[in-house]
């Protein structure tokens, strides 16, 4: 079956963003790190299946070693299913993102959002960068133009509608990843003919 995978951080607003895609209900209230298993789901009425991949990264109370397996976990789940991966969603939390990366560059360090959308790129996996919580952010412009210098990309960020796609799960505004995921699935399609 056809898949996309959502993937990133933790606190990121993944599981709002679950909720907003597909209408199920998720429990976001649970233990970080505990759900370690991908959770599959159908996208409204697409032919794929969404599956939720657990958070990375910080999470209080959650030891290095189990953050790590986690880490491990996911990029074994991508690297195992990547020929049936037609879109990898990377969530990121627009307001602390550019921050985040910052603070994590550096000659022995590659920040965890930078790494992961080099490997989706890797794998040959078209990745979208879904930019969450935007409800926050009053510097619109300037900070997904950070973003996607950032991640290697070129600005103005609206270049690259479809790989940069802001969005607010909780106001349930996400036309933009809407669209760049049919995008990427209408051009998946197209290269099968
Ligand atoms: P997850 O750990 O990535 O699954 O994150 P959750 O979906 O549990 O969300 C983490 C926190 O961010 C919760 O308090 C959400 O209400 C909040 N959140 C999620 N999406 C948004 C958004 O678009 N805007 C704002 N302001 N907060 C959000």
């Amino acid at each position: 079956d056809a898949e996309v995978v959502l993937i990133g951080r933790s606190n990121v607003g993944k599981s709002t963003l679950m909720r907003e895609i597909t209408g199920h209900t998720f429990d976001t209230g649970g233990k970080p790190g505990v759900t370690k298993k991908p959770n599959h789901y159908d996208w409204s009425s697409e032919d794929f299946v969404i599956t939720d991949l657990p958070g990375f990264g910080f999470m209080s109370g959650v030891p290095d070693d189990v953050r790590e397996r986690i880490k491990t976990d996911v990029v074994r789940y991508i690297e195992a299913n990547a020929e049936k991966i037609l879109v990898g969603i990377l969530v990121v939390d627009g307001k602390s993102v550019i921050d985040i990366i910052d603070r994590h560059s550096g000659p022995d360090e590659i920040p965890h959002d930078v790494e992961m959308f080099g490997f989706l790129q890797e794998l040959e996996i078209p990745a979208v960068v879904a930019v969450n919580k935007m409800d926050k952010v009053d510097d619109r412009d300037e900070r997904l133009d950070a973003l996607a210098e950032r991640l290697g990309l070129y600005t103005p960020w609206q270049q690259f509608a479809e790989t940069i796609a802001p969005v607010s799960a909780k106001r349930g505004s996400v036309d933009p990843l809407n669209e760049a995921v049919r995008e990427h699935l209408h051009e998946a399609k197209r290269d099968d003919l």
